[in-house]
């Protein structure tokens, strides 16, 4: 059989990366390993950003690669970055394309990269083949493969409505679908009026980088909540809540109420108990049934958003200064059209309201994973309780429609959410590809 690879991870970002890594530090053959993806080994869509105004979201010590050494990011940043904006009094926070670069850095230094085979093209289609995985790419090609990893990570945004263009190009260069590379910056004029879809750490992010470049026009963000995510405080995990027996997700969400003291999100001691909070949320979000999940998503969904995805110090620091020359405006509601013509775009909510400005930026988030929704209609997979990507049980091994667990098919990362829980930070990633990494291994050693 033509190409037949023995493992083949889907992917090539943070999630891949980082899994290679730790297959390799397992004692897996390199010349065994096949990366597919058409980007940069490394950085994915979170850290292949070209902005250098968008940081992580976490201090220094919490992007976590080896459980075992979890200063190693830190030190490395240390003796590598110059940054000098990076410190803060909650830490060091810097910016995502400099960690892009430690993960890029990590895997080349790592003995037999250049073995690894890599596949410069995306995966279309995963079906079987006289027993092996047929991976159909998106230039064409066909591989084969023992095993697969998927690991495609959050989908770039699309828009969340239809858009109407009229006038070429230039209607074009006025709305920006996917805003997180950054490379729609440059060509921002200072003085323009600019909607922001959406008001999470997307939008804050262009925030930032605006404020940077001096800009002096009007933003207007519009989204269900006139509110932004809080900034990262001091933080530390100072005890273990004592969990009721036997939650329900009434009794889980009135937990966490009484728990949290009354004190702002902004404060120190907020954020140590949510953060004490979070650690058990997966153990116990895995022993809900799918409609107990949905309740908890439903009735929790907005606020986990919300105070979960903190922003660095820094970029509230620009919210906070455009705030207080009265160039942000929050407009609630949600965007039912937009056009673009020439000279302007138009947003049409679905309260009626209009607003007119010169550039419209999508910040509404992660977008469906085409390759996942593929799987489930070839009945390869079944989708998660939230119905957002495919469903994996614990050992992150995908399940089959006949609810059985594929013994040579894995995920890993955000997508393992619906299933898993609270799965998107990079540390978080790190400790599933470490024990991928590690159920492998005991598998090729029997
Ligand atoms: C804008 C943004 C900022 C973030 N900031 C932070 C942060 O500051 N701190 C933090 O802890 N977490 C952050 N995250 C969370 C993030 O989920 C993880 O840190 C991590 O980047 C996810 O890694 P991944 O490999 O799963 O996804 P990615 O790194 O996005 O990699 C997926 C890769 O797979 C490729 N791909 C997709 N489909 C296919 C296919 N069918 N075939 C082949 N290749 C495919 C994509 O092109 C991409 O390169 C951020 C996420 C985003 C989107």
């Amino acid at each position: 059989m033509q190409d037949k690879n023995r493992l083949v991870i889907i992917g090539d970002g943070f999630a891949a990366t980082v899994t290679a890594i730790h297959l390799l530090r397992k004692g897996i053959a390199a010349d065994s390993l096949t990366i597919m993806g058409s980007g940069f080994l490394g950085k994915g869509n979170a850290y292949g950003c070209a902005s250098p105004y968008f940081r992580l979201n976490v201090r220094e010590d919490l992007p976590i690669v080896f459980s075992e050494d979890p200063l190693h990011f830190a030190r490395w940043a240390e003796a590598n970055i110059d940054d000098p904006e990076a410190k803060t009094s909650a830490g060091f926070f810097y910016r995502r394309a400099d960690f892009g670069r430690y993960i890029s850095e990590l895997i080349a230094a790592e003995i037999g990269f250049d073995k690894i085979q890599r596949i410069q093209s995306k995966a279309c289609a995963l079906n079987q083949a006289h027993g092996l995985w047929k991976l159909d790419t998106a230039d064409g090609g066909v591989i084969y493969a023992e095993k697969a990893i998927i690991a495609t990570g959050n989908s770039p945004p699309t828009w969340p409505c239809p858009i109407q263009k009229e006038g070429g190009e230039q209607a074009s260069a006025r709305i920006i679908e996917n805003p997180w590379t950054g490379h729609y910056l440059p060509s921002i004029g200072a003085e323009e009026r600019i909607v922001l879809l959406g008001g999470g750490l997307t939008a804050l992010d262009a925030i930032y980088a605006l404020a940077a470049q001096g800009h002096r026009g009007l933003i207007t963000v519009v989204g269900p909540r006139p509110v932004f995510p809080p900034t990262q405080a001091q933080w530390a995990r100072q005890k273990q809540p004592n969990w009721p027996e036997k939650l329900s997700p009434a009794r889980l969400l009135r937990f966490m109420r009484h728990y949290l003291p009354p004190a702002p999100a902004t404060s120190t001691e907020w954020q140590n108990a949510w953060e004490e909070l979070r650690p058990n949320l997966n153990s116990i979000w895995q022993k809900f049934t799918s409609h107990q999940r949905q309740i908890v998503f439903k009735r929790l969904g907005w606020a986990w958003s919300l105070y979960r995805f903190r922003a660095s110090p820094q970029t509230i620091k620009a919210y906070e200064q455009l705030k207080a020359n009265h160039q942000i405006q929050f407009v609630v509601g949600r965007a039912k059209q937009v056009g673009s013509s020439k000279s302007a775009i138009t947003v049409e909510l679905n309260n009626g309201q209009r607003i007119r400005a010169e550039r419209i930026i999508n910040c509404t988030g992660v977008g469906a994973d085409l390759f996942l929704h593929k799987l489930i209609a070839d009945a390869i997979a079944i989708p998660d309780p939230l119905f957002t990507a495919i469903a994996v049980d614990t050992n992150l091994n995908v399940i089959k429609p006949n609810l059985q667990a594929w013994n040579n098919l894995w995920m890993l990362g955000p997508a393992t959410m619906g299933s898993l829980g609270d799965v998107v930070a990079a540390s978080t990633i790190s400790k599933q590809a470490e024990e991928l990494a590690a159920q492998i291994q005991a598998e090729a050693s029997v």
